[in-house]
C-alpha cells in the first residue's frame, strides 16, 4: 500500500484521463506521472535520498502536487508548510525535523534570505515558478533535466509526511504519517462512503493541511481530476465549480458560509456538485440546513478527526442528511467511525463511560500516526495504551454514533459545571447579527472560570449586550450564558481556518494557571 500505486495504475487503466488542471495548465495521466517521475529524479540530483525531508512553501498549485508525489515517488517525506507562519515558525519547522531542501513559489521567495539566516538546516531553495530570478533555476528546467527515476518506495511503513498540527492550541507538533497511514486513512473513508470513480474535485483549501493532503491522496486512488486553486476565494471557487463541472469539493465550515453569502453563489450553475465534504470544526446547523436547501443536488457529509489521524476516524454519511435520513436524529453526530477504525470514550482514567456520557474520545486502527517527531514524551502521552487521545470532550450514542462537544482545553469550568464552547457558539450564530464569534473560558474570581463571547458583528448590523444576553437566555441555560462580551472587528485563524483560542484566552491568564493550558 503505497501512495505512488495510484500513479502507475492510472497510467496502466486511464492514462487519458486528465489529471491536474491548474492556472490554464491541463495534464493528463500519462503526462503527468512522467513528470512526477522527473521531480524524483532532479531531488535524487540535489542529494534528497529516501527518508530525508523535504520542504515545500507555496500557494496550492499542480506542481505542489508533483512536488508531493515527487517526494513520495523518492522515497523522501514532505514537510508541507504552513503559509501563515512566520518566519520564525517556518525555521523552527525547518530545523525541528532538518529539512535541508525547500520548494518555494514566487509568493514566499521574498521570505527565503530570512529563512537562510534563521534556519540552520536549510540548504538549497528550489524555485516552483518559470520566471527564475538571479541564479535560481525556473521549475520548467529544473525538471526538465532531470531522469525519470524508478519509484523508490520501500515499505508502507515508510514515511510520507512530516505535518505540523494546526497550532490551534499551542507549540506545533510534526505529525509523522506513514504512507500506510494515509492509504489506510483513504481506504476507511471509502468504505463508509460510496463513491464514484473518475471525480472532479477541486482544492480551495490550503495544501499544506493534512485535510488537503489526504484528498489528494483519496482524488488519487479514485482516479479524479485535481482542479487546484492557490487559495480560498468564494468568488473564483464558484467560477471554477461552474466551468470545470466541479462535482466534489471539501470545506470548513468558515468557508461555506462565505460562499453561501456571496453575491455571486445564486448566479452560478453549481449542478454538476455532487459531493461536499466539511469537518475540521464544529458545524453550525442553521448554516447546514440553509446550506442543504440552497444545494439540493449536492450530498453531504461530515468528516472529524485530526492530524494525528489521517486524519479523518469517522463519517457522517449522505443519507443522514437526506429528509428521509434525519428522521435517525444524528445530524449533530460526527458520524459513525470509519470501518478500519475503533473509537472509544473514556475517563481520565481511560475507563469507558457510559453512552451518552462525555468523555475523552479515543481512536485506534491503522491511521493513527506513527508519533510526533523527535517528541517522546508527547508521544507516548498521546499514544498511551496504543489509543489516540485526541483531547476532544464526546460522547457516543446507544447506536455507536459520536458526538464531539468541544476541545478539553476549550470546555469552561464555571461554578463546577461544565459549558462547552462550540454549544454556546451555535446559540451565537443563530442571531443573523452575528457574523463570527468564539466563546472563551476567562478567570473569575468567584466563579473559578467565567464565559465569555467575543463576537464579530455582520456588516451594516448593529448588534449589543443586552440583545444577545436576551437571545441566549432564551437557548441555553443561565450558566452557559457570556457573563462579558466584547466587540471585535475580526477573529485570528489559523492558516487552516480555525479561531485561535488561546491567543484569545492568553491576555486574560497572563501570570496565572489555567486548569488545561
Ligand atoms: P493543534 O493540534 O496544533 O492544536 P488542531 O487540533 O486545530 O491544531 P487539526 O489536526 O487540524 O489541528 O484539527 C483537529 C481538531 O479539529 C480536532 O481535534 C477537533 O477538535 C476539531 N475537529 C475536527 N473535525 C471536527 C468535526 N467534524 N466537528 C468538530 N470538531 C472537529
Ligand atoms: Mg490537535
Amino acid at each position: 500500500m503505497y501512495l505512488t500505486q495510484s500513479l502507475h495504475k492510472a497510467l496502466q487503466q486511464c492514462p487519458e484521463r486528465t489529471a491536474t488542471v491548474c492556472d490554464g495548465r491541463r495534464h493528463s495521466y500519462a503526462e503527468w506521472v512522467p513528470r512526477v517521475a522527473r521531480v524524483a529524479g532532479a531531488l535524487q540530483g540535489l542529494g534528497v535520498a529516501p527518508g530525508d525531508r523535504v520542504g515545500i512553501l507555496a500557494l496550492g498549485s499542480d506542481r505542489y502536487l508533483e512536488t508531493i508525489y515527487g517526494c513520495w515517488w523518492r522515497g523522501a517525506v514532505i514537510n508541507p508548510v504552513n503559509i501563515r507562519w512566520s518566519p520564525r515558525e517556518i525555521a523552527y519547522s525547518l530545523d525541528d525535523c532538518g529539512t535541508r531542501v525547500l520548494l518555494v513559489d514566487r509568493h514566499f521567495l521574498g521570505m527565503v534570505p530570512q529563512l537562510g539566516e534563521l534556519s540552520e538546516a536549510l540548504e538549497e531553495v528550489i524555485y516552483l515558478d518559470d520566471d527564475a530570478p538571479g541564479d535560481l533555476i525556473g521549475y520548467e528546467r529544473w525538471i526538465a533535466d532531470a531522469p525519470e527515476l524508478d519509484d523508490q518506495i520501500a515499505s508502507h511503513q515508510q514515511l510520507a509526511a512530516i505535518l505540523y498540527t494546526g497550532g490551534t492550541t499551542g507549540a506545533p507538533k510534526g505529525v509523522m504519517l506513514s504512507h500506510r497511514n494515509l492509504y489506510s486513512g483513504t481506504l476507511g473513508q471509502m468504505a463508509a462512503v460510496q463513491r464514484s470513480h473518475h471525480p472532479v474535485a477541486l482544492y480551495s483549501s490550503p495544501l499544506f493541511h493534512v485535510a488537503g493532503m489526504a484528498s489528494v491522496v483519496q482524488i488519487a486512488v479514485r482516479q479524479g481530476t485535481h482542479v487546484i486553486l492557490p487559495g480560498f476565494d468564494p468568488a473564483v471557487v464558484l467560477d471554477t465549480i461552474e466551468r470545470e463541472g466541479v462535482e466534489e469539493t471539501f470545506l470548513v465550515p468558515t468557508m461555506l458560509r462565505m460562499l453561501l453569502d456571496h453575491p455571486d453563489f445564486s448566479r452560478r450553475d453549481l449542478s454538476a456538485l455532487k459531493y461536499l465534504r466539511y469537518g475540521a470544526s464544529p458545524m453550525d446547523e442553521a448554516l447546514l440546513l440553509r446550506a442543504m436547501e440552497v444545494l439540493p443536488g449536492a450530498e453531504f457529509s461530515q468528516s472529524y478527526g485530526m492530524t494525528e489521524l489521517s486524519p479523518v476516524i469517522s463519517i457522517l454519511s449522505g443519507w443522514h442528511h437526506t429528509a428521509e435520513g434525519r428522521r435517525a436524529g444524528k445530524l449533530k453526530s460526527a458520524g459513525y467511525p470509519l470501518p478500519n477504525a475503533e473509537v472509544r470514550i473514556v475517563d481520565e482514567n481511560d475507563n469507558d463511560v457510559p453512552p451518552g456520557q462525555v468523555g475523552e474520545i479515543i481512536a485506534r486502527g491503522p491511521m493513527v500516526m506513527e508519533g510526533y517527531w523527535n517528541k517522546p514524551e508527547q508521544t507516548a502521552e498521546a499514544l498511551r495504551s496504543g489509543w489516540m487521545h485526541t483531547g476532544d470532550g464526546g460522547y457516543m450514542d446507544d447506536d455507536g454514533f459520536i458526538y464531539v462537544v468541544d476541545r478539553i482545553k476549550d470546555m469552561i469550568v464555571t461554578g463546577g459545571e461544565n459549558v462547552y464552547s462550540a454549544e454556546v457558539e451555535n446559540a451565537l450564530l443563530k442571531l443573523p447579527e452575528v457574523a463570527q464569534c468564539a466563546v472563551i473560558g476567562v478567570p473569575d474570581e468567584r466563579w473559578g472560570e467565567r464565559v465569555h463571547a467575543v463576537v464579530v458583528t455582520a456588516p451594516g448590523q448593529q448588534l449589543d449586550e443586552q440583545r444577545i444576553d436576551a437571545h441566549c437566555r432564551d437557548l441555553i441555560a443561565g450558566y452557559k450564558c457570556p457573563k462579558s462580551i466584547e466587540f471585535r472587528d475580526a477573529l485570528p485563524m489559523s492558516g487552516a481556518g480555525k479561531i485561535l483560542k488561546y491567543e484569545l484566552r492568553k491576555p486574560f491568564w497572563e501570570g496565572r494557571q489555567r486548569r488545561v493550558s
